[in-house]
């Protein structure tokens, strides 16, 4: 089942700033499968969508917990 944020994402859609070059390959690990483990669906789900920071990136988990910890 693939995330549920997947028609909105601005990462999921090409819209964020500087995609890394292995965005595709996020997007099957993250989007279509371990979207749970995706640092901006931790933050959307713990915070709500205003909280997920513009270039937050799925593979950046320890940056998410960071937020989530309010630092
Ligand atoms: S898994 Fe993460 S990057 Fe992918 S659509 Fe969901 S929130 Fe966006």
């Amino acid at each position: 089942m693939p995330c549920e944020c997947i028609n909105q994402c601005p990462f999921f859609n090409d819209r964020m700033a500087n995609m890394p070059a292995m965005a595709e390959i996020y997007k099957k690990k993250y989007c279509e499968g371990d979207f749970q483990e995706c640092a901006r669906y931790m933050v959307f789900k713990a915070l709500g969508k205003s909280a997920v920071p513009s270039d937050l990136f799925p593979n950046q988990k320890e940056k998410a917990l960071k937020i989530l910890e309010g630092k």
